[in-house]
């Protein structure tokens, strides 16, 4: 069933050539037990790993039951091994960190038997060798002779047909070494065992046929196979694989008896993943506080279309003339004026009354507030115990938003607390709002001709103003009109009207972001009687034929953004204009895309020129902190990902230290029959164990590390929980960070499956 033809070995070793084997010639039986005898270097060890399919020939053949080995691949000889050989070694060779059951399981295992068949089969096996009491422990809490039954234990448990045992009692003593042979002697009765030894006595004495070897060549053979005896059955081999759940088992019991190092590694390569984990969830923190901001707070801001839209779109900045074209440091004796940027930068609205009625048809329901303000200038006196005064910063004042649905809360009842008074936007009024300290400009109070530190409510709301008439107030000297200096006369007189503090009020705690501030603000109402008054004043139909500034008798400027044109003058003497500045208040965050959409689709079919472009500020704010945020975040990932490559190179540094502390299980393996990939995938689960468990232990050091930088936010910004780590940002990551670390360990991995398995078996 095996014989060996005109086997011929030789190791070259730099320039010396040894010749092992040289041209040797054996037949074997199906059932007997050979004893090789030999002197140390004689190539008894090359030919049982020759016979044993562990090393190969240089040439000759090996056939084995009828069949020629020439043509084997490796894989047919891993399936050997497997399948056909037990081997048994004088150093027993057993992996260390598994159990003893496992040891002897562990050709089932790589030949994919399934659990519970190996369980028995190991058992049985122990059994007969008398150590199923120690099925559990680990080879080295056994002594060198059951250490050697387990052995052989494991080279009978696939019930192979030929047992090959390299000097099984070389390191026994003479009681152990008896054992240990009758024990190879009862396993003999129904296998080839081939046996070395350098004991001719043990050998004579349970041996049935002794080969003698000298320098590579066979001297002797006691009982040579004759021609009659020859059989021609043939050979049936299972295939092997080992599975990765195996694979998987084998690296979890080896890296168990590392803890420490393993810990130290997953911790030391999981600091990237803390690193990029921490970033991550401190990027998603904000983004959800920018996000509520701009939903709570934000959305509430105005859209205002203005007759000046400032545009800041992309396009817009990369269109102004930085000067690019010009050459630097010109050599003409020329100079060259730059473009304005404003200019560049702003779009001129004409606000049209078709537009003004496009406006009109807005959706009432989406707004909480809307204003149409003109820049009307007031004609303002105040009267206290110092007298009489002139209001010159009535500029400054705003136009409190009407209302636009009577049922439900406007902008200013919705973010504003009413202190005193009460709003009546039917009346022409003022209402004074406090800042969060009840605080207000000592300006605020001079233009309300009050004085003080501190006024009560009710002072103010006492306090009365006098809106004089264009007619009363600007007198016409031939073609020139002159303010009325009288201010007394002008607060008596019985056409001006009256105007007081309507209503105080403050900013709502929650909304102190937008509402914080202070100032005086006016009723609509208050702009619709002064142009109702004055839009027929002698002084307004005097600037309308006129084409020069009535007030200074300057000529008219023609810049866009100058307040001396006719039109603004107009405006600011009352006259019925279109207004400057609309301000739209959105109901919430929805509202505003609807408003905007609808605001866009006049857009549609316009012409540049004809366009009217409007300013979403808080659109603005939120796409500017947006975008910064994910610069900052993709250049902190950025960063963080190199301490992953680091860790990356250590892992790939710890396999290849693994591998060589490991080379000698891979010879074990490879004896047993694991094929090359088999052993790429031991390292590779090892890999993938440390990937995996630097992972998650990244994960959850960065996120108990949120926990600590969540209050470090907390004491400087007042933002409770920013940093919160994404589920799914902490999958990505352990994902990645096992394939990285499987990444960095492919390179050891592939040197481990290339190993020779004879000089890993050498290896101590
Ligand atoms: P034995 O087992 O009879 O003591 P071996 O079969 O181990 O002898 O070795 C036979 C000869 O081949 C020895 O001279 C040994 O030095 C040589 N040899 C064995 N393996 C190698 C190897 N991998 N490289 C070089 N020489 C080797
Ligand atoms: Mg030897």
């Amino acid at each position: 069933m095996l014989e060996l033809k005109k086997i011929y070995k030789s190791y070259q070793t730099g320039n010396f050539k040894q010749q092992a084997l040289k041209n040797v010639s054996i037949e074997f039986r199906k059932n007997e037990f050979v004893a090789i005898l030999g002197a140390s270097g004689s190539g008894k060890t090359t030919l049982l790993n020759i016979i044993g399919g562990l090393d190969r020939y240089d040439s000759g053949d090996l056939i084995i039951n009828n069949n020629s080995t020439k043509k084997f691949k490796a894989i047919d000889w891993d399936r050997y091994r497997n399948n056909c050989i037990g081997f048994i070694f004088q150093n027993y060779n057993l992996i260390p960190h598994i159990t003893i059951l496992d040891n002897i399981e562990m050709g089932m295992t790589l030949s994919g038997v399934n659990s519970k068949t190996r369980k028995r089969k190991a058992k049985e096996a122990l059994k007969k060798v008398g150590l199923l009491e120690h099925a559990h422990k680990k080879p080295n809490q056994l002594s060198g002779g059951q250490m050697q039954r387990v052995a052989i234990a494991r080279a009978l448990v696939n019930d192979p047909e030929i047992i090959l045992a390299d000097e099984p009692t070389g390191a026994l003593d003479t009681k152990t070494s008896i054992q240990i042979m009758d024990l190879i002697q009862s396993i003999a009765k129904d296998k080839l065992v081939i046996m070395v030894t350098h004991n001719p006595d043990l050998a004579h004495e349970y041996a049935t046929r002794i080969i003698e070897f000298k320098d590579g060549e066979k001297l002797s053979d006691s009982n040579p196979v004759t021609k009659e005896e020859k059989d021609t059955s043939s050979l049936k081999i299972r295939k092997t694989a080992m599975s990765f759940l195996t694979a998987l088992k084998l690296s979890f019991n080896n890296i168990k008896t590392k803890k420490g190092r393993t810990l130290i590694t997953a911790f030391a390569s999981s600091i990237g993943i803390i690193g990029i984990g921490l970033i991550l969830s401190l990027s998603n923190g904000f983004k959800i506080e920018v996000d509520k901001f701009e939903k709570n707070s934000l959305s509430q801001a105005p859209i205002i279309i203005s007759t000046q839209a400032m545009n800041m779109s992309e396009e817009m900045m990369e269109s102004i003339d930085n000067g690019d074209n010009l050459e630097k440091y010109p050599k003409e004796e020329k100079v060259y004026v730059q473009d304005d940027i404003v200019e560049t930068m702003l779009h001129t609205n004409v606000l049209s009354d078709s537009y003004l009625e496009y406006l009109k048809k807005l959706d009432k329901s989406l707004l909480s507030g809307v204003s149409y303000q003109n820049m009307i200038g007031f004609n303002i006196i105040n009267h206290n115990s110092d007298g009489y005064h002139l209001v010159t910063n009535s500029s400054y004042w705003t136009l409190l938003p009407t209302n636009p649905n009577d049922k439900e809360e406007g902008i200013v009842e919705s973010n504003y607390d009413i202190l005193a008074g009460e709003i009546d936007e039917n009346l022409p009024g003022l209402i004074l709002q406090v800042d969060n300290k009840n605080q207000i400009y000592q300006s605020t109070l001079d233009a309300l001709g009050l004085k003080g530190d501190s006024i009560t409510f009710d002072e103010i709301l006492k306090q009365e103003l006098k809106v004089v008439l264009n007619d009363d107030y600007y007198i016409q000297y031939q073609d020139a009109f002159v303010p009325n200096q009288d201010l007394e006369s002008l607060y008596h007189n019985p056409n001006s009207i009256s105007l007081k503090v309507q209503a105080i009020i403050r900013g709502k705690e929650d909304k102190e972001v937008i509402t914080n501030g202070s100032g005086l603000a006016y009723t609509n109402r208050l702009t619709e009687m002064i142009i109702a008054k004055n839009k027929d004043s002698k002084i307004v139909k005097a600037q309308q034929e006129k084409n020069y500034n009535i007030l200074t008798n300057q000529p008219f400027d023609d810049s866009v953004t100058s307040n001396n044109t006719k039109e603004f003058i107009l405006g600011y003497l009352g006259a019925d204009t279109i207004p400057s500045m609309i301000y739209l208040y959105p109901k919430d965050f929805d509202s505003k895309k609807e408003i905007t959409t609808y605001l866009d689709q006049y857009n549609e079919d316009k012409t540049e020129q004809e366009m009217i472009e409007y300013t979403d500020m808080a659109a603005m704010i939120s796409s500017l902190s947006g975008n910064i945020m994910d610069a900052i975040t993709v250049v902190l990932v950025a960063f963080s990902s190199i301490s992953l490559v680091v860790s990356s190179i250590m892992i790939a540094i710890i396999t290849y230290i693994s591998v060589l502390e490991r080379i000698k299980e891979i010879g074990i393996l490879r004896a047993l029959g694991a094929r090359k990939k088999d052993i790429k995938r031991v390292f590779n689960a090892e890999t993938f164990i440390i990937g995996l468990t630097s992972g998650f232990l990244g994960i959850i050091l960065a996120y108990l590390l949120t926990i600590p930088t969540n209050h470090i936010i907390e004491n400087l910004s007042g933002l409770a929980n920013v940093a919160k780590l994404n589920i799914v940002h902490a999958i990505i990551l352990v994902i990645i960070n096992v394939i990285l670390t499987m990444i960095g360990g492919a390179i050891p991995s592939r040197i481990a499956s290339k190993k020779d398995p004879v000089e890993a078996l050498r290896t101590e």
